[in-house]
């Protein structure tokens, strides 16, 4: 293990050759075929430069603002399940144990002050914003019927943008368009911070990911459901189901993340690589039940 380098995350390190002589050791056997550099998981190279264009401890600031926004107003609709619900519950303790391998992804991801919610809503959506912000619609859960490994690779793929930063990213690519000096300038906050932070804000939930972020994401969240214990191979079934539910109402998932038919095959091919960090993480404790139909679980508070 090696989770304190970012630069190791980030492909692009050439460990010492006394740490590749440990990894080696350690390795054999299991990955005997792969080079002594090779970091355990998957590879997905450096991130991109355009993510630089923009100002990270903005854009998370951005993100938090509107999460927060995006909360007080499902509270006032009484649609932000309460700390003690059963699914709220099971998204939390997921989270937990998936966040501690974020760090060598993101050392940011350290001081995020990291959120999960849960929104009563039918929609089939989730994301995670900028700065570790978490929220599941309640009808990805529901008309999924998620199981506690499919939920991983949700978050885990949810995680992944965020650590990634492919927000940054596709705004760093509006800022070169449109030109780096006038644009750049506003989102590094050297202009009107208030307007810049409301325009990030705003954006951030309708960001549509390149195919390349998308497959970025799957393969970084296959490895950190590995390592938390889940089922990567779960991600596998998601897409599937999000495919079959996709032949009735579009679900608001796959708008954000368009499907591609190679995503699954692409997913299938890199599983071989998390096997081993699966086989080794301890299994969660606790298992949840799949989410009861919303009805219930929102009439039952009511009363
Ligand atoms: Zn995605």
């Amino acid at each position: 293990m090696f989770g304190d380098c970012a630069d190791c995350a980030a492909g692009r390190c050439t460990p010492p050759a006394q740490r590749s002589r440990r990894l080696f050791t350690g390795l054999l056997g299991a990955a005997a075929l792969a080079p002594a550099w090779a970091r355990e998981g998957v590879d997905v190279g450096p991130k991109s430069k355009f993510a630089g264009l923009v100002s990270a401890e903005q854009l998370e600031a951005a993100g938090g603002q509107q999460y927060a926004q995006m909360m007080r107003e499902a509270a006032q609709q009484r649609a932000l399940a309460p700390m003690e619900h059963p699914q709220a519950q099971r998204l939390r303790y997921i989270a937990q144990r998936i966040v501690p391998f974020s760090y060598e992804w993101n050392d940011r991801a350290r001081q995020w002050k990291w959120e999960v919610n849960l929104l009563g809503s039918p929609q089939l959506n989730a994301f995670c914003m900028p700065g570790g912000k978490i929220a599941f619609y309640y009808g990805i859960l529901e008309k999924l019927q998620l199981e506690d490994d499919e939920v991983a690779a949700i978050m885990g793929h949810e995680v992944a943008h965020a650590l990634r930063e492919h927000a940054r990213e596709r705004m760093g690519k509006t800022a070169a368009t449109n030109g780096v000096i006038e644009l750049g300038s506003a989102l590094l906050g050297l202009g009107n911070l208030g307007r810049g932070l409301a325009g990030l804000g705003g954006q951030l939930l309708t960001l549509r990911f390149s195919r390349e972020d998308e497959s970025e994401a799957d393969l970084v969240g296959i490895e950190l459901s590995a390592r938390a214990g889940y089922d990567p191979s779960a991600a596998v079934r998601l897409w599937e189901k999000m495919m079959s539910a996709n032949k009735g109402a579009p679900p608001q998932w796959l708008s954000t993340h368009p499907a591609s038919g190679t995503r699954i095959r692409d997913i299938q091919a890199n599983l071989s690589k998390v096997a081993g960090l699966y086989a080794r993480a301890p299994r969660p404790e606790r298992r949840f039940p799949v989410a009861p139909p919303l009805r219930s679980a929102t009439t039952s508070r009511d009363g």
